[in-house]
């Protein structure tokens, strides 16, 4: 894409928890992960001479809300850029557009939070006019937000010529070289609270790898169905039928699948200075619930991620978030870390997990992409990366203005070779 002098309207993803106004004090940014992510589109498009305008949600206002202002992240991508920028009063309007005009080369102009318009959920075409209006070109590089349809993700998409930020081209080719063609031996590690969240990412795991180690609470779904006892651990109903259906349906999946062989538990009831208990075996006696695996367990799942070519790994191993029961996350993360094999991290508590040990610049790739992560791998379409795959517009919408760059040019996604969806 030439962006020289062009308005690039670039969707970031700076949704990110913020510190509370106080004291008639605004808020702050409590965590500039996601800013900092979107940096290396914004500094090359900078660099390439763009008139760059940014545009976010940030939390799910549904009209305009000064607590959801993006003001305290204009303040500090401004800061990380060593450059102020300025921040639009409105998301969209003549007043947002004249500004857009002031733009010259380089500089940088923040739109308010798009939440604060309606129709953004709705993908009202409306507001996708609207934004066009803000661009000549448009770039997503907001890869969490890409399994949903609205109008700064997806609509606007249509309107203007449009490419991957750098961030989103990494997410989809990390994840694409999981489920394309991965090296051999690939092994998924899968754990987290509920298998009802994950069923599709286990199934598709099920096919796709040649081990699937099981941790958290979504193992007890599969220790039920094996007929082992679970206690109060976390297993509802429901799950133990989506476990028993994945076994059952997925060829294979029984000599894939490996679930613990031993555990750590606590007593129902226990607070958070519960004591953590071995069990040797998986059968949970009634009135204990299983809240990591054991040290058996842990250590053949870091044997196996030791072995693999290939590595995804989503969901904590147990309540990592409690010391007493972090052990086998722990465990798993540091052979993660260390493997030779190309690895693959997502999820938010996953993320957190691998951080909490220092871990995260041990790992290939860690993935910001939450839901849109899991669907991709599912084999989903995402459709806000779909957009930026179909055909441009046929013109910008200004017939006196430049003409839109070749469309090969604002194509950067290949199709994945594997058949996806
Ligand atoms: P991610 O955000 O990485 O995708 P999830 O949201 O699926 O992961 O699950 C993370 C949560 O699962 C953590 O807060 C952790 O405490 C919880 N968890 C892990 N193992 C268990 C368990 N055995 N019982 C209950 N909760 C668990
Ligand atoms: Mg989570």
């Amino acid at each position: 894409m030439d962006v020289e002098e062009r308005r690039v309207l670039l969707r970031a993803d700076f949704d990110g928890p913020l510190t509370p106004a106080s004291a008639g004090l605004p808020g702050g940014v409590a965590d500039d992960t996601r800013i900092r992510a979107a940096l290396p589109t914004i500094e090359e498009l900078r660099r390439r001479g763009a008139r760059l305008v940014l545009v976010s949600h940030l939390d799910g206002p549904q009209a305009p809300d000064p607590a959801y202002s993006m003001r305290p992240v204009a303040k500090r991508l401004g800061r990380l850029m060593g450059t102020p920028m300025r921040l639009a009063p409105t998301v969209i309007g003549a007043d947002v557009v004249d500004l857009t005009e002031l733009l010259g080369p380089g500089q940088v102009l923040m739109l308010e939070n798009v939440r604060f318009e309606a129709g953004e959920t709705r993908n009202d075409p409306r507001l996708a006019s609207a934004l066009a209006e803000l661009g000549d070109l448009y770039v997503n590089d907001a890869f969490a937000s890409t399994n949903m349809v609205h109008a700064s993700t997806s609509g606007v998409a249509r309107l203007l010529p449009s490419a991957a930020g750098r961030l989103m081209e990494r997410e989809v080719n990390a994840l694409s070289a999981i489920v394309d063609e991965p090296a051999r031996p690939l092994v998924g590690l899968l754990g987290g609270a509920r298998l009802a969240d994950k069923i599709g990412v286990v199934r598709r795991f099920l096919e796709l790898a040649d081990v699937v180690c099981i941790g958290g609470g979504m193992c007890f779904p599969f220790l039920a169905a094996g007929g082992h006892p679970v206690g109060q651990s976390l297993c509802p109903r429901e799950d133990v039928g989506r476990a028993g259906a994945a076994l059952r349906e997925v060829a294979g999946a029984r000599d894939r699948l490996v679930v613990p062989e031993d555990l750590q538990l606590a007593s129902w009831g226990s607070d958070a200075s519960a004591v953590s208990e071995s069990l040797d075996g998986v059968d949970v006696p009634d009135g204990r619930l299983g809240l990591d695996i054991g040290e058996r367990t842990a250590a053949r799942y870091a044997e196996a991620v030791l072995t693999a070519a290939t590595v995804f790994w989503n969901g904590p191993m147990g309540r990592f978030e409690l010391p007493q029961f972090a052990g086998g996350t722990h465990v798993v993360a540091e052979a993660v870390a260390s493997t030779s094999a190309t690895t693959v991290v997502g999820g938010g508590q996953t993320v957190d997990a691998v951080r909490q040990f220092g871990l995260e610049e041990s790992m290939n790739h860690l993935s910001a992409g939450g839901q849109a992560m899991l669907e991709f791998l599912e084999g989903r379409e995402l459709p806000g990366v779909e957009v930026l795959r179909s055909d441009p517009p046929i013109q910008s919408g200004n017939a006196t203005g430049p003409e839109p760059d070749g469309p090969a040019a604002c194509r950067t996604l290949t199709r994945g070779s594997s058949g996806r969806g």
